[in-house]
């Protein structure tokens, strides 16, 4: 980016501080396997102790939802995901995700779960976080989130020890999560074993859908891919 175009975008009022803008597979939800764009914003109040964005904490470069929108449209895929980072850390990703919606995309939006989502655009899918005792980020869930999910939505656990699974399966029961969006379990990389994770689900029946990062198994999660 120029410095004037720079300079410009960081003066306007529907500016948003974005990390990167790609074309990749969706590596993950219900979405997994779709070529996507991804546009990752910039920042995350959140410190979860296997992230693997931390890249996405500061930095980042100012850019106008209109040009945010002319990149998006530049790399010509139907499936848009604003992720981070914590995308609703800045407030004006809502309009972003208006404005995707009004250009017609399928648009998701990857949460932590600890601020609110009342503001998203209903025509978003909704990817909440519920960050488990393992994260080491388990204070931060917004439990109030809980009551807005729809069917269009899907809540993900990333499960890092035997005891995280177990939590995770009593919230997804206390909540009766499972009869309201679908409910996503990952296995936290190199931290439990994906094999065992599958297994506790299968023997427990848990109305639950095991998944793996596919981006990690293609492309070992380069930044960017
Ligand atoms: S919420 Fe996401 S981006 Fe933020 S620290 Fe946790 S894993 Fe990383």
């Amino acid at each position: 980016m120029s410095t004037v175009t720079a300079d410009a975008a960081a003066a306007s009022p529907d500016r948003l501080r974005i990390t990167e803008i790609f074309l990749s597979l969706q590596g993950e939800s219900r979405s997994i396997g779709w070529p996507t764009v991804f546009v990752r914003l910039t920042g995350c109040p959140l410190r979860c102790q296997y992230c693997d964005t931390a890249y996405a904490f500061h930095g980042g470069e100012w850019r106008t939802i209109d040009a945010i929108l002319d990149e998006v449209a530049g790399h010509g895929a139907r499936h848009v995901c604003v992720t981070g980072g914590e995308p609703l850390a800045q407030k004006r990703c809502i309009g972003l995700l208006e404005r995707l919606c009004d250009a017609g995309y399928e648009v998701s939006l990857e949460t932590s779960g600890a601020l609110d989502i009342g503001a998203v655009d209903p025509r978003v899918s909704r990817v909440l976080d519920i960050k488990t005792p393992g994260s080491a980020e388990v204070g931060r869930n917004l439990w109030s989130n809980l009551a807005l999910l729809t069917a269009h939505d899907q809540v993900k656990f990333v499960i890092c020890s035997r005891e995280d699974y177990d939590w995770a399966r009593g919230i997804v029961a206390e909540h009766d999560l499972s009869a309201r969006c679908d409910v996503l379990f990952s296995p936290s990389f190199s931290q439990v074993d994906a094999s065992a994770l599958a297994d506790w689900i299968v023997a427990d029946r848990l109305p639950v859908r095991f998944q793996l990062q596919l981006h990690k198994l293609l492309w070992n999660d380069e930044p960017g891919r």
